[in-house]
């Protein structure tokens, strides 16, 4: 009798952009591990009778991301300390009674990237309080920043995600601002871009050279395209920048852990994004 492959996957929606399955696979090739990884687009409707699907379907674990990653909160048996604090979860583990517990990698993933760049900021700029946003804003909280400014277009949002943080974080001075040049980049050494603005060729630029200064480091987290107007501009500026590439690989090699319990082979992982993201 042969065994039934396990399955995992990412769940969200829209999500056909995703270079999640590439990595993943030649992860589990790589190990030779019996598993697949693929797509879950889901629309709204449909999350909930997923959810009850799991077991029939041999999924073992999965990612989620937008619009899910709160969402999932209420479907979790137990939660890890990181989707307590950050109130979002990004990878999920299915136990053989079929009950879920969550992970927030995403936070991981940005702490481990910042220590492989050797970033230790101080005062940070960030665009954009939802989901990325509250992974990120925790991992700069936890390294003990001095400032945090936060700009959402959504005040709300960002007035929640300042709430939170000041509360839990009291070695971090948090700022929220209403326009984008209250974030005012003079004062600050790095600035992290969570939004999606510039995941479209219409999406303007949301800075000018003059906003700029040689000790700024610009992180967006966007991944497709690999080079937006911000990290075109930060290049044209000649500063330090990064996309959301690295951020992708680690919270993945992460979730990679979860899923199989063994070593995520990362450079195998990092070879297959960059293989998915040049195919794009
Ligand atoms: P999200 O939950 O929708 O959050 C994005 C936030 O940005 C929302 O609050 C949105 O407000 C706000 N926003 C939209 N336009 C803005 C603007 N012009 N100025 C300021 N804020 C604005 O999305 P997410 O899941 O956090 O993802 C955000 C970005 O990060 C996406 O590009 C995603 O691909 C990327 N990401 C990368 C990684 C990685 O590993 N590299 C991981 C996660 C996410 P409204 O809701 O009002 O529009």
């Amino acid at each position: 009798m042969t065994l039934k492959p396990k399955l995992y996957g990412l769940v969200g929606f829209p999500i056909k952009h995703s270079l999640s399955p590439c990595m993943h696979n030649a992860a589990f090739s790589a190990l030779k591990i019996k598993a697949k990884y693929q797509l879950f687009e889901l629309e709204p409707k449909q999350f909930r009778g997923f959810l009850g699907s799991l077991k029939q379907k041999n999924i073992c674990g999965f990612n989620v991301t937008y619009p899910y990653k709160e969402e999932i909160l209420a479907f979790l048996s137990s939660k890890s300390l990181g989707v307590r604090e950050i109130g979002a979860a990004n990878t999920v583990i299915v136990n053989k009674a079929g009950k879920l517990k969550g992970f927030n990698t995403d936070y991981l993933g940005f702490t481990a990237h910042l220590k492989e760049l050797k970033l230790k900021p101080k005062k940070v700029a960030l665009i954009g309080a939802g989901g990325a946003a509250k992974a990120v804003s925790f991992a700069l909280a936890k390294m003990k920043i001095a400032q945090l400014c936060i700009y959402d277009i959504d005040k709300f949002k960002s007035l929640s995600l300042f709430k939170k943080l000041n509360s839990s974080f009291p070695k971090t001075k948090f700022d929220v601002v209403s326009r984008l040049d209250g974030l005012n980049l003079q004062d600050k050494d790095l600035l992290v871009n969570a939004s999606p603005v510039g995941m479209r060729l219409t999406d303007p630029c949301l800075f000018t050279p003059a906003d700029l200064h040689p000790g700024l480091f610009v992180y967006d987290l966007i991944y497709s395209p690999l080079e937006t107007k911000l990290i075109s501009l930060a290049k044209e500026a000649n500063l330090n920048f990064s996309n959301g590439l690295g951020m992708l690989l680690y919270q993945g090699a992460f979730a990679f852990k979860h899923f199989s319990g063994r070593q995520p082979p990362v450079k195998i992982m990092q070879d297959a994004l960059l293989k998915g993201v040049m195919r794009k």
